[in-house]
């Protein structure tokens, strides 16, 4: 492909999760192109963007279906995330690792009997999972659930997570970060050989993909530092869950398809209290909590991640669509994108180091605070 006096000019069109961890993966694979000049535009950046309301847990929820595809980019980006909780970001970059509780039904209702044995096949991507059995389900007899399993997963502060990412990318002279917001791809026409769409539900707009919806998601941020497990559950009110993150917990949720409303419902805010005191009563004594609304970007037809040649000739990498899934999907669907770029764009090869696959892809700054330190040491 003919490119502009043999610079490579990528433009990332989004700086949510999706946007930060493909310019990442394009840093690491275009690592020895001196010639990358790598564009982020974006008409937000965290704090806000959609990851930054999300409860950042991996689990692959909220998508039509959970297809190969799902698995391969969930998979992925499971062993980057828990291989960063084992490293020195975790702490800065928000990430912890948890037990994660799973229950069906409530009652002994709301579930058919064919469901209750089924094992979602995401739990073949984590280290350790099992069905939970009689015994251990009478744990939460108050619940009554009907079927349940528990896996270790990870739950990641993403707005801790995003700025560390920014950090890592502005201290490249390739990367140039841009604060606008466009009104049609073909605005970057001359500017970019390939851009790369992550701009998640604005791609309704921005490219009419009219099967992008939102799923409007209602959460409650509190304070509660006894707990320290996920609990998702089944309720006469409908799906609750409680993710601790770093210093809070996120309850929740709603689930709103079609409902473009960012703002906070109090009907909301007390059906999520009642939902999850049903599963931790002592969470009825919560006085006080952040309530936050996002809307998911969710699609018909599942994630869009595919080239795109447009009528203009220009070539576009969509990827978004991760309906309530974009931080469990993340990397994996960064992978995806930038082996198409790479078809497009081909890359020096790099020399070959031994680094873990984490620390290719972004490493911590250190901060003024550390330099300090190390400067009186
Ligand atoms: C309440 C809630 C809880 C969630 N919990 C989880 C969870 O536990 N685990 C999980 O994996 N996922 C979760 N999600 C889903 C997850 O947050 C989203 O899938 C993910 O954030 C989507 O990322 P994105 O980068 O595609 O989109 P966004 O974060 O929306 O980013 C889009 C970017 O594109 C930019 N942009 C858009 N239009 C334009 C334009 N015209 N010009 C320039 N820039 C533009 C925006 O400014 C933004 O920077 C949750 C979501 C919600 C709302």
């Amino acid at each position: 492909m003919a490119c502009s006096s043999n610079t490579y000019r990528i433009t990332i069109v989004g700086a949510g999760i999706i946007g930060l961890t493909t310019a990442c993966t394009i840093l690491k694979e275009y690592a020895a192109n001196e010639n990358l000049q790598l564009t982020i535009l974006s008409e937000k950046f965290s704090p806000d963007t959609t990851g930054d309301i999300s409860a950042g847990f991996w689990e692959p929820y909220g998508l039509n279906a959970v297809d190969e595809r799902i698995l391969r980019w969930a998979g992925y980006t499971y062993d980057i995330f828990l291989s960063e909780f084992f490293s020195t970001k975790a702490a800065r970059a928000g990430i912890i690792k948890l037990p994660s509780y799973s229950l069906q039904g409530y009652n002994g209702q709301n579930i058919k009997d064919d469901e209750t044995t089924k094992k979602p096949e995401f739990l073949k991507l984590v280290r350790h999972s099992h069905s939970l059995d009689q015994h251990e389900l009478a744990m939460f007899d108050h619940l009554k659930p009907k079927s349940g399993f528990v896996m270790v997963s990870v739950a990641v502060e993403v707005r801790k997570y995003l700025p560390q990412l920014l950090r890592f990318l502005s201290e490249d002279s390739r990367v140039k970060f841009i604060k606008k917001k466009i009104h049609s791809l073909i605005e970057l026409k001359d500017k970019a050989d390939v851009v790369i769409n992550c701009t998640g539900l604005a791609s309704r707009d921005l490219v009419g993909d009219q099967t992008l919806r939102p799923a409007r998601g209602q959460v409650l941020r509190v304070h509660a530092p006894w707990i320290k497990s996920v609990y998702t559950f089944d309720t006469e009110d409908g799906f609750g869950y409680v993710i601790p993150q770093g210093d809070t917990v996120v309850l929740g949720g709603t689930f709103q398809l079609n409902d473009w409303n960012t703002k906070p419902v109090a009907s909301d805010t007390q059906k999520i209290l009642r939902m999850c005191s049903k599963a931790l009563p002592a969470l009825e004594q919560i006085r006080h909590g952040k309530v936050q609304v996002g809307l998911r970007p969710y699609r018909d037809n599942g994630v869009r991640l595919e080239h795109e040649k447009t009528s203009i000739d220009m070539n576009v990498v969509h990827c978004y669509g991760h309906s309530g899934a974009g931080v469990t999907l993340s990397w994996g669907c960064a992978k995806d994108v930038v082996d198409i770029v790479k078809t497009l764009l081909p890359p020096k090869s790099k020399r070959q180091d031994n680094l873990l696959e984490h620390e290719k892809l972004w490493r911590l700054i250190p901060n003024f605070e550390y330099v300090v330190l190390k400067a009186k040491i």
